[in-house]
């Protein structure tokens, strides 16, 4: 791990997670929800370890979007739990889960009329005192996060205005402004271009690869998730179909037997990672 601000001030922070033995910070053991009775994850596993990106694939429906509700405590399972360092999700108080654990949903509803930097300070929230009110610590790790995510240009301006990448860019932001040591992202680069989406990816990786960042994100583009993920869960009709790295999910026959899409995989020129061609 690189020595920065950033990992100084998760070193000084006194409420650190404790690593269970298995290495791992989050956990799903044997997940199960239903909506109104209808199965929707069944006897999900998963782990999440520090500097490590992994990536949930599947078609439209396969639970993909539940699954990253019910890690972020917005739904509990019906079946199974979930842990974050080794403690049961539900025992976590509010704030304490946010200080270890930011989520960036698909499509998040942002305050058009709050600048950017207001709602990046957001972000800090749950290391404020009884004050409520921010320390100047708190802005700079606000400012850092929004340095890093390309957006300190557009600190002043109000969130009405930005375009679709920037707000996106934005919300990452704010999640990196809870200094979490896991991430959890929904479809984080869904509607972005090509460039943006490779800078946003490129920015998670760096916070996996330099500061032990663990990040679960659900992909829809399967050469996308093939580059950046370590490791790749296939979901379908919620249940894992096929988990390893990803030229082990990413084959022929498992994109026929879960997507119903005859595919042709070839190594990508570069660094041989599967690359999806349509036949
Ligand atoms: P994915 O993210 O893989 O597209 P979702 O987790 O969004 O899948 O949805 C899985 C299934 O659960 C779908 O059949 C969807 O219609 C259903 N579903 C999602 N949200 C709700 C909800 N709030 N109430 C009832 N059913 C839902």
């Amino acid at each position: 791990m690189k020595t920065n601000l950033w990992s100084l001030a998760r070193f000084l922070r006194h409420d650190d997670l404790s690593l269970p033995p298995h290495g791992c910070l989050l956990e799903a053991q044997r997940v199960s929800f239903a909506y109104n009775g209808r199965p929707v994850l069944r006897d999900v596993n998963l782990r999440v370890c520090p500097g490590q990106m992994v990536g949930v694939i599947g078609p439209n429906g396969a639970g993909k979007s539940t699954l990253i509700k019910i890690l972020s405590r917005l739904l509990h399972p019906d079946e199974g739990r979930v842990s974050l360092g080794g403690q049961d999700l539900s025992h976590w108080g509010h704030a304490q889960l946010a200080r270890h654990l930011a989520v960036v949903p698909q499509g998040a509803q942002l305050p058009e009329t709050f600048t950017a930097w207001e709602v990046v300070l957001m972000g800090r929230t749950p290391y404020l005192g009884l004050l409520g009110s921010e320390t100047p610590a708190d802005m700079a790790v606000a400012r850092r996060a929004m340095e890093e995510t390309n957006t300190w240009h557009l600190a002043s301006r109000f969130i009405g205005q930005l375009s679709g990448g920037e707000r996106q860019r934005v919300v990452m932001a704010r999640a990196l402004a809870q200094e979490p040591r896991v991430l959890l992202l929904d479809e984080p680069t869904l509607h972005l271009d090509i460039s943006h989406q490779l800078e946003i990816l490129s920015l998670v990786r760096r916070f996996v690869d330099e500061q032990d960042l663990a990040v679960l994100a659900i992909f829809h583009d399967l050469n996308l998730a093939a580059q950046f993920c370590h490791e790749l869960i296939l979901l379908s009709q919620g249940r894992v179909f096929a988990q390893g790295r990803p030229e082990e999910v990413i084959t022929a026959s498992n994109i026929a037997a879960v997507y119903e899409a005859k595919v042709t995989i070839l190594p990508h020129p570069r660094n041989g990672r599967p690359t999806v061609l349509p036949n």
